[in-house]
């Protein structure tokens, strides 16, 4: 079920994935969203520099494990423009995010 806060916080990701290839990269975009509605992070595709891990979900799975406690992490939510690659999915499982939209 997508209510209209997810289809918000969905487009959001399509804005980042887009400005993403407008910044020469591939078009990815991901956000993490708190419990009660809060966007905390915003994470673009940055493989361009070289480092193919550089990937928004990646990035937010970091991002949560320093800066959230484990309840927080399980009641987010990550909206992102495409589905998690295999890298992305482990990161997630183990800094136990969330639902994925
Ligand atoms: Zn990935």
């Amino acid at each position: 079920m997508i209510d209209e806060s997810d289809q918000r916080h969905l487009e959001r990701c399509v804005q980042l994935a887009t400005d993403a290839l407008e910044a020469g990269d591939e078009p990815f975009g991901s956000i993490l969203v708190s419990a009660d509605g809060e966007t905390l992070f915003e994470a673009i595709n940055e493989v361009g520099g070289e480092d193919a891990t550089q990937h928004p979900e990646f990035a937010i799975a970091r991002w949560a494990a320093e800066h959230m406690q484990p309840a927080e992490r399980a009641a987010a939510t990550v909206y992102t423009s495409g589905e998690h690659c295999p890298m992305c999915s482990a990161a997630h499982g183990w800094v136990g995010l969330g639902r994925i939209d």
